[in-house]
């Protein structure tokens, strides 16, 4: 898995391979599909959602630009999956998850692999978690009608938003945001198709 993200993803950034490495993705998979968990495919979850495609995992990720001092916010924990790598990668990771039974299944899994710098709570991730922010860097793992506002607010200056935005809930453009004195300024990273962002800045049901 980790070959085919180096040479034929063309992912750089070693701290994400090597943290791709470590942490075993089937533990974070349906038990039926283990034998899948490391093909280049995402694959379902409970709750109908799903655990992303490693690739993805791995372009969101190196495109937050962190580092072991870096403070991410994650939207979107599913079976923390993303979480795990998050944390090999940061600082300190805050996740949130608004099925209570995925959110409380991902810490557990992250827990089981004595992972003590992430936390996932469940709410609506669209309202960002203010008590924590502002935030180097947020990842949004499922996508939305545009960009829920609170999250640029919670962000630092020449942080980094990745968030997948589409007009229509099947498909979207992974935009990285980065937030500077006046605003901010705003890249496309292709297209791309997440489960639908649910909540008070994205989609309502
Ligand atoms: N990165 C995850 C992918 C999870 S799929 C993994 O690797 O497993 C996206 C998740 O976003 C789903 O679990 C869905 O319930 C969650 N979600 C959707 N809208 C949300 C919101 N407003 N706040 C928090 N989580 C949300």
């Amino acid at each position: 898995m980790v070959e085919r993200l180096r040479d034929h993803y063309q992912i750089r950034d070693e701290k994400v391979l090597e943290a791709m490495r470590s942490i075993p993705r089937h533990a974070f998979v349906p038990e039926a599909l283990q034998g899948r968990a490391y093909g280049d495919h995402a694959l379902p979850i409970s709750g109908s959602q799903t655990i992303s495609q490693p690739y993805i995992v791995a372009r969101m990720t190196e495109l937050l630009e962190i580092n072991s001092e870096s403070k991410v916010l994650e939207i979107g924990a599913g079976s923390g999956y993303q979480t795990a790598v998050l944390a090999k990668v940061a600082g300190q990771v805050y996740s949130i998850e608004r099925i209570a039974s995925l959110a409380r299944e991902a810490q557990d899994r992250i827990r089981q692999l004595n992972i003590y710098n992430a936390t996932v709570k469940c709410f609506d991730g669209t309202l960002g978690w203010a008590a924590n922010a502002p935030y180097d860097a947020i990842l949004v793992a499922a996508g939305g009608p545009g960009i829920p506002e609170p999250l640029v607010a919670q962000l630092k200056v020449d942080g980094r938003l990745v968030v997948p935005v589409g007009e229509s809930r099947e498909s979207q453009r992974l935009v990285r945001i980065i937030k500077t004195a006046t605003g901010y300024k705003e890249e496309d990273h292709g297209g791309c198709a997440f489960v639908p962002l649910i909540g008070q800045h994205g989609w309502s049901t």
